[in-house]
């Protein structure tokens, strides 16, 4: 089922899949887009814990398109 209303609460970046992060502060993911470009759905995101760069699932890319996450 297709909606065009957005999300009214904005939503938290899920944790980083590695689980040594998930009870470190710094675990949470970032939305990088620094490689964007011209590609809306070019983003990944970033755990500024352990450094490492995760791919979206397909939900994600959906979920978090045009929602401001930092
Ligand atoms: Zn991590």
């Amino acid at each position: 089922m297709l909606t065009t209303t957005r999300p009214r609460t904005t939503p938290v970046p899920p944790p980083c899949p590695d689980r040594a992060c998930h009870t470190d502060i710094h675990g949470r993911l970032w939305k990088d887009t620094t490689y964007l470009r011209n590609d809306p759905d070019n983003w990944r995101w970033y755990c500024s814990r352990c450094g490492q760069h995760w791919m979206p699932t397909h939900e994600q890319f959906a979920w978090y398109r045009t929602l401001p996450v930092a």
